[in-house]
């Protein structure tokens, strides 16, 4: 696709970000260094851990280090790069620690290309494992980097660069947003996506690429957006689009109206209800972890305990894989609040495997609990942070893939840890079926966020009560929980969380018709004694949103709303699905009542004191 003249149009596309981003430019008159770091730095708010660029002038130029970018500028002056074009990254680690080595762009062999990446290539191992074979010397340890030896293959066959890399990218598994330079292509930037968010700037005789709009947005508001496996190739008199198959495309251009915030957003009014659509897309990430789970499986002592440590929200994952580690895996197990764990700590055996979850990898509370297991048991941590604290402490680390998450309230994190709980339970005792139900999840996911508009209709009803409670049992006990703790969290309204069958223990008490409950009722062993547990509420005045299947008949007559999911979706895996309409109630009650939910009051994201 030629690009000059064609519609434009004013739109307002909604997109997922998982990982961290890529820039790039060719500038008619400008120096391409500066330019390319002012765009990083409007990624920043993402999260990070190493920065780099690469310009072309006679040669590639790189400069690249693990840090801020404000620390790393300092040191090296990344804005002091020849060329008017380039190419930049801001590298959340998943493959490899955040160092200056694994940091982008990255390289071939013999320094000819330059690469940046962002996503995870899930076929990296194997493929690294023949180029190395083949000769080729890798200088990181990313994922990325086999990309870079793939094209400098194919181009030591005699193809060219655009063909060297349509080969290359049918070759490589996952997710990526790319662009390549090349020293025997001065005037060209080349790139491609699937899965990974990608777009193009096209301003006055410049031109650019960003994983998202707001990197750009102060240089062009004139945006192409790339369809999933779509390769451009960048001059500095236009751009073409094709598909996979080569075939020239005509992408149209538009032109974007969002302030920079909303565009920082993807066009969404808050991070958490991005961060809470992105959830199909985390979970297939998080999936990719298969086979670094059945390795470390394969490394674990024959443990006859395990003890589950978390707090918050990471918590409620750990009572998730509760049930599921005794049901499934047969095994006893222990759940404490990381700030409670020193009070029974003493009695731990060195029979134990003491799994850690925390999304930080940093939590203070939880970080002094793994301090102590250390010295009697083996310890796993199951975290978000490539290269945090939890990471170089436990013995054996399963990293969740979640990608940044800004909103302080944990949506896509829990998803995607709880994903790595039952991949873990699953590779434990090879259980191909459960396997094969969780490659359904993002789909049962994305049907779950088709109950937006209904949640969006009824939180207005729910904006001034005081007080909510939760309920489920087994499975659906942390799902209430959860539900519960969101609540509190983002819109300051008493919430609480109670395994079904405890409400004629005490909490009963407190229901009458201005107290509202949620009961999560999945089909399965827990249904029928819920579906009692709901009569008794409503018997006392209380009207009850109920989470059920679609054929719930006995369900629904008894609900006031009605959340209806796939009945294909078992009771054990429901955890991962009836979560998030709670997540959305809890969001949009927020909203009503004013409050930024990105930032709720009094808390932070990484709890560094105990
Ligand atoms: N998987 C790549 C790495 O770990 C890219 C990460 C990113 O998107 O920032 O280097």
């Amino acid at each position: 696709m030629i690009i000059n003249g064609i519609l434009l149009k004013a739109s307002l596309e909604l997109f997922g970000e998982i990982m961290c981003g890529i820039v790039g430019c060719i500038l008619k008159e400008k120096k391409a260094a500066p330019v390319l770091l002012e765009c990083v730095r409007r990624l920043e708010y993402r999260g990070y851990d190493s920065v780099g660029i690469a310009t072309s002038s006679s040669g590639i130029n790189i400069k690249k280090d693990s840090g801020k970018i404000d620390e790393v500028q300092e040191r090296l002056q990344l804005d002091d790069l020849p060329g008017k074009m380039g190419i930049a990254h801001v590298r959340w680690a998943t493959h490899g620690l955040p160092t200056r080595e694994n940091s982008h762009p990255h390289t071939d062999c013999y320094n000819k290309l330059a690469l940046v990446h962002n996503g995870i290539i899930e076929n990296y191992q194997e493929l690294k494992d023949q180029l190395q074979e083949e000769g080729h010397h890798f200088s990181s340890d990313t994922d990325t980097e086999v990309i870079a030896h793939l094209v400098e293959k194919q181009m030591s066959k005699g193809m060219d660069l655009e063909d060297a890399l349509r080969l290359v990218i049918h070759q490589i598994k996952g997710s990526y947003a790319l662009a390549v330079i090349h020293v025997d292509y001065p005037n060209i930037i080349i790139g491609a996506r699937k899965e990974s968010p990608l777009i193009l700037g096209v301003g006055d005789g410049d031109y650019f690429l960003a994983s998202d709009v707001p990197a750009i947005l102060e240089e062009t508001n004139r945006i192409i957006y790339l369809d999933d496996e779509d390769l451009f190739v960048m001059k500095n008199d236009g751009i073409i689009v094709k598909d996979s198959q080569g075939r020239v495309k005509e992408n149209e251009i538009d032109v974007i109206s969002w302030s920079p915030e909303m565009a920082q957003k993807g066009g969404y009014d808050h991070f958490m209800i991005k961060e809470i659509h992105e959830q199909p897309e985390v979970v297939r990430n998080t999936l990719s972890e298969l086979h670094e789970i059945k390795k470390t499986v394969e490394n674990f002592s024959d443990f006859k305990r395990v003890c589950f440590v978390a707090c918050g929200t990471s918590f409620h994952a750990s009572m998730v894989g509760k049930y599921l580690f005794e049901e499934l895996v047969g095994i006893p197990v222990d759940l404490a609040l990381a700030s409670e764990f020193e009070f029974s700590a003493g009695a731990l055996t060195d029979d134990t495997l003491v799994i850690f979850i925390t999304q930080s990898g940093e939590t203070a509370d939880t970080m002094k609990a793994l301090e102590m297991a250390k010295e009697k048991a083996e310890t796993l941590a199951i975290v978000n942070v490539m290269g945090s604290r939890a990471t170089r402490e436990a013995d054996y680390v399963i990293y969740t893939r979640a990608g940044p998450e800004i909103g302080v309230a944990a949506t896509k994190t829990y998803v995607s840890q709880l994903t790595c709980i039952y991949l873990l339970a699953a590779c434990m005792v090879g259980d191909e079926k459960l396997l094969d139900e969780l490659k359904k999840v993002p789909d049962y996911m994305k049907t779950a966020l088709e109950k937006e508009e209904l949640i969006k209709e009824i939180s207005p009803h729910y904006k001034d009560v005081t007080d909510f409670f939760f309920i489920g049992r087994g499975f659906s006990y942390p799902t209430a929980m959860e539900g519960a703790l969101k609540l509190k969290e983002i819109t300051y309204i008493h919430g609480e969380g109670f395994a079904a069958g405890e409400l004629k223990h005490g909490p009963l008490a407190l229901i009458s018709d201005d107290v509202p409950v949620v009961a999560v009722v999945p089909p399965g062993k827990s249904h029928d004694r819920t579906m009692g547990n709901v009569k008794e509420v409503k018997a006392r005045g209380a009207r009850v949103i109920c989470l059920g299947s679609q054929n719930d008949v006995n369900l629904r007559s008894e609900a006031h709303y009605m959340i209806e999911f796939e009945d294909q979706i078992s009771e054990v895996l429901s955890p991962l699905i009836y979560v998030v309409p709670l997540q959305l109630l809890a969001y949009y009650i927020s909203v009503e009542r004013d409050i930024n939910p990105d930032q709720p009051k009094n808390l932070a994201k990484c709890v560094t004191v105990v």
